[in-house]
């Protein structure tokens, strides 16, 4: 009993950590709480397909339903999650949910999407983690072809090409994320066994304007196609950006322009339709039928 005790962590608030260190230890045990007490929502994002302008898949997207602050993006706490490695609970929970909510949409008769989850170098460089996708996709009975998952490049890095390999074999779709930001090394990309690029947000915002900007989204888009790799770019926000990308022959589109990430019971509207766009540009879609 006594050894029991003196193993309990302890816990003395000392002055000298300062304001933004008790900061932390209270959000470390409300993230805590927040994943035993299922406060987690995933947000679904449309990704649609450039040439048709149709939905073929969608990323999911963690969202935090807070007790007192209300529904919380990312920003403030996955930097937190990942520090103290509750990214890999948390991670794991918004894999398989976003598994079981996809095969709902099939077996509901919605047009099939991918859905693509985001995985943190804490999960990808675990063991256990190809299995723990196998599981996620025999519990929720998703086929592997509608499973995408999102890695940066710094992620990759730390994972082993064997895992790559794996879960390529399975039939899962890889993409690397925020393309460009990180290690981009072509020679390393040329032995890289995915399947698609996510040109990083920062290059495509101001594409419009800024020449240089189109010129390396350009340069990506004809590395990837030379690597037979799928290109999508993030972070569209506007009609002349996607056609932009477009006349770039980017593959995918993502981004506010196609549809904010959306809570199910509001993605499931746009998944009906079949396409996410303003309105005013829905002819451009009905003319291309
Ligand atoms: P990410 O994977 O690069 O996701 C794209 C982020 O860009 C999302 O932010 C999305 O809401 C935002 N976004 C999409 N379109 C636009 C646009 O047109 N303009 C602008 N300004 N932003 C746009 P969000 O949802 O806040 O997520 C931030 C990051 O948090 C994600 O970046 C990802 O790194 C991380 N994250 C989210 N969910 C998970 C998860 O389940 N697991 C892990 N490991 N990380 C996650
Ligand atoms: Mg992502
Ligand atoms: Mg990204
Ligand atoms: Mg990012």
């Amino acid at each position: 009993h006594e050894a029991k005790e003196s193993r309990m962590p302890i816990r003395v608030f000392s002055p000298h950590l300062g304001a933004a260190a008790g900061r932390r230890r209270v959000l470390e045990t409300d993230l805590r709480r927040a994943l035993a007490n299922h406060e987690f929502l995933l947000a679904y994002q449309p990704k649609v397909d450039a040439g048709s302008r149709r939905i073929v898949g969608a990323e999911a997207l963690i969202r935090w339903q807070h007790p007192e602050k209300g529904l919380l993006s990312p920003a403030g706490y996955i930097h937190l999650a990942e520090e103290i490695q509750l990214i890999v609970p948390l991670g794991e929970w918004a894999l398989r949910a976003a598994c079981f909510q996809n095969k709902l949409w099939q077996d509901a008769g919605l047009p099939p999407i991918q859905v693509a989850v985001n995985v943190s170098a804490h999960q990808f460089k675990r063991e256990d983690f190809v299995e723990t996708v196998q599981r996620a996709l025999d519990d929720s009975g998703l086929e592997a072809r509608y499973l995408e998952l999102e890695i940066t490049e710094g992620a990759l890095l730390q994972g082993s090409h064997d895992v790559l390999h794996a879960l390529r074999g399975m039939g899962i779709v890889l993409a690397i994320d925020d393309f460009g930001t990180g290690y981009s090394n072509l020679s390393y990309l040329k032995d890289l066994p995915v399947d698609k690029l996510k040109i990083d947000q920062s290059f495509i915002r101001d594409i419009v304007r800024d020449p240089s900007d189109a010129a390396v989204a350009q340069a990506i888009i004809n590395v990837a196609k030379s690597l037979r790799m799928k290109v999508v770019a993030e972070g569209v926000e506007d009609r002349q950006t996607f056609d932009i990308l477009e006349g770039l022959h980017c593959d995918e589109i993502q981004g506010y322009y196609c549809g904010r990430p959306q809570l199910p019971d509001e993605f499931i509207q746009l998944l009906r339709q079949g396409f996410a766009m303003p309105e005013e540009d829905i002819h451009i879609i009905r003319a291309k039928e």
